[in-house]
């Protein structure tokens, strides 16, 4: 993890203390059966520490344990969950099961955290919130819920797969020390809103609401294992293009969502890349420098995609009705476009397809 202050102290095994023998590594005994550390906690505050910085955090009666920073874990990764038992200083004990190396990080609630449950369909969502009435200002949480079953419903199509319980720890932060942050864990994720002062502007509002949704839809993604990876440019394009289509879906006339909406699809903003040239850069150079790219020019490709099969389906197809046959592609073909990728889109007739292929992937510069 980059960026990520460690909160561990006093490693033992067995309650013999061990050494660091690397910067957060440590070699275990062969015999060891049980391996401790202290963890110490972060006071949260609204103007101390933002989600992005993934601390262990305590708040009044609740604790939120934060496994970037907090949990240590067995090298060489292991397949199988690991069991961990919180112990807390006043005796609140937990045995949790960690999720493996190879999943997303793992955040923990212990103590009694301000837990508020939205079950709307097959959907179970929950707010850990210490002002519930500063979000729901803005995001009813029916609403939000019921953007997660839009996302089950593009997502989930072709099998039977459970939708994922999911949660969202809000943070309120004052408005200077805002940003748009969030961390994703399993299925816990950490997001900040801003403490409504005079006239907020609910841009403040919505911009965190779309970010959670990014992060949802790649939760949602993260229960299908059925394509091996998917690069970058793919994954954040689509995560952020449908961030943005479910806001707009459960908030069909909301000024601020639309605003929104326009400025990330707007088509006429200038390119000077394409994304497969940006992909290649961050493969080959471990040049992260266009990264945002993904998210600004990635979007409005997805939109002019989507605007088009909408357009040769009469208004009866889109992106939604292709979206899981995406998933099933391999991009095993490196920075280059696989065959069935023009084929799933194939109804947007090949000039068309080719024009926007070359306009936003390949780029101005390349063939
Ligand atoms: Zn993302």
């Amino acid at each position: 993890m980059m960026n990520v202050a460690s909160q561990v102290r006093d490693v033992a095994c067995d309650g013999q203390k061990l050494v660091e023998v690397n910067l957060g590594a440590w070699s275990l005994p062969s015999d060891c059966t049980e391996v401790t550390w202290h963890v110490d906690a972060a006071k949260f505050g609204p103007s101390d520490l933002g989600p992005a910085d993934q601390q262990t955090l305590v708040m009044d009666g609740w604790w939120l344990l934060s496994g970037p920073s907090s949990i240590l874990r067995l090298a060489p990764d292991n397949k199988e969950f690991l069991r961990i038992r919180l112990n807390s200083s006043n005796s609140t004990q937990k045995v949790s099961l960690l999720p493996p190396l190879s999943a997303p990080p793992g955040y923990f609630l212990m103590g009694n955290p301000p837990e508020h449950n939205i079950n709307v369909g097959e959907v179970s969502l929950s707010y850990v919130i210490e002002d519930l009435s500063a979000v729901t200002a803005f995001v009813e949480p029916e609403r939000h819920a019921a953007a997660l079953q839009y996302f089950g419903s593009v997502l989930n199509s072709t099998d039977e797969r459970q939708a994922p319980k999911l949660r969202v720890v809000w943070f309120g932060v004052h408005k200077d020390k805002h940003e748009l942050s969030g961390a994703a864990g399993y299925d816990t994720l950490l997001a900040n809103y801003v403490i409504p002062e005079q006239n907020p502007d609910p841009e403040y509002f919505y911009r965190p609401f779309v970010l959670v949704l990014h992060e949802q839809f790649h939760q949602f993604q993260k229960t299908d294992h059925s394509a091996g990876p998917r690069p970058e440019w793919l994954g954040e394009s689509l995560a952020q293009y449908y961030a943005l289509k479910a806001s707009l879906k459960s908030f069909p006339s909301n000024d601020a969502l639309t605003a929104i909406y326009r400025q990330e699809t707007d088509l006429d903003a200038e390119i000077t890349i394409g994304l497969l040239e940006v992909q290649r850069q961050i493969d080959t150079d471990k040049n992260y420098e266009r990264y945002s790219l993904f998210y600004s020019q990635g979007v409005r490709f997805w939109a002019e995609v989507d605007r088009m099969l909408n357009e040769v389906g009469s208004g009866n197809t889109d992106l939604d009705d292709v979206l899981p046959g995406i998933f099933q592609i391999s991009f095993r073909y490196g920075h280059k476009i696989p065959p069935e990728f023009r084929e799933l889109l194939s109804a947007i007739g090949e000039e068309k397809l080719n024009a926007v292929i070359k306009k936003y992937l390949i780029g101005p510069n390349d063939q």
